[in-house]
């Protein structure tokens, strides 16, 4: 029993523990969770509530939150979100966390307080027999070679030392400015370089010799169908939590070695 979900003001419904999983596996990702959009807040908790707790797993693909700043930033605004992760762990569904490139910061401490799993990009996992790599999809983004220098840099234990010990108003001011820094030069950025870069989606399906990715990042949910050296290779895109959520739920198929896969919106 977690008494913070009893004791708290927000309702949350439990449900019987012996109620029956769905089976499902879920995926989601860029729900970019902040105090400044708390519908989407409210949202997220809801596909716990009425989705998540029945699921199989729980797979959250980077760029959860806008910007997680360290563990002693109160967060507020944010504690539904950690509700749900107790809602979570009440209903025994297993939460594996991958960062993106707004959350990278998210650390052991965390996932012991939200008791999710922290998995590295990418990750590769079985579903009926069938290997899917799981990334967050930055990496695939190889024409922003402005972004991808970027995040050399502050992805170094040495930059990340550095901003850790800084006081908690100078790391919000960081945070502010490299997201105004960000929007200006998406804004001014084309598409097809904030996409996917095509090469790089085929040396990943290649280098890892499978047939399934899933990865987020981009905001473009779709599947992709390509053949790569004679095999059929399908990229999952999930999509972000702006305007709606969106889903993608895995359901194992009768049939050996395959399942069965959609990208919903979740409303
Ligand atoms: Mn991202």
């Amino acid at each position: 029993m977690y008494p913070s979900i009893q004791s708290s003001s927000i309702k949350y419904q439990l449900l019987n523990k012996t109620a029956p999983t769905s089976g499902e596996i879920l995926f989601i990702s860029d729900l970019h969770l902040s105090p400044d959009r708390p519908a989407i807040i409210k949202l997220f908790s809801q596909f716990v509530n009425q989705r998540a707790v029945h699921a199989q797993a729980l797979y959250i693909l980077g760029d959860f939150f806008e910007y997680w700043l360290g563990n002693d930033d109160p967060a507020e605004g944010l504690e539904e979100v950690f509700l749900a992760f107790d809602a979570l762990k009440y209903h025994n569904v297993p939460v594996y966390f991958m960062h993106g490139n707004r959350d990278f910061l998210v650390d052991s401490e965390f996932s012991k307080r939200t008791h999710c799993q922290i998995i590295p990009d990418p990750t590769k996992i079985n579903i009926n027999n069938t290997k899917v790599l799981l990334m967050h999809g930055d990496s695939l983004c190889t024409d922003d070679i402005d972004y991808q220098e970027f995040k050399k840099t502050v992805r170094t234990e040495k930059w990340k030392n550095e901003f850790a010990s800084k006081s908690l108003t100078e790391r919000q001011n960081i945070v502010h400015s490299l997201r105004e820094t960000s929007k200006t030069e998406t804004s001014q950025k084309s598409n097809e370089i904030m996409d996917v870069n095509q090469n790089a989606v085929n040396e990943t399906f290649t280098t890892h010799t499978l047939g399934w990715l899933i990865h987020g990042h981009t905001h473009r949910p779709g599947i992709h169908h390509y053949t790569i050296n004679n095999q059929s290779a399908t990229r999952i895109v999930l999509g972000d939590w702006h305007d709606h959520g969106s889903i993608l739920s895995i359901h194992n198929s009768p049939s050996e070695n395959s399942f069965i896969y959609k990208l919903e919106k979740f409303i």
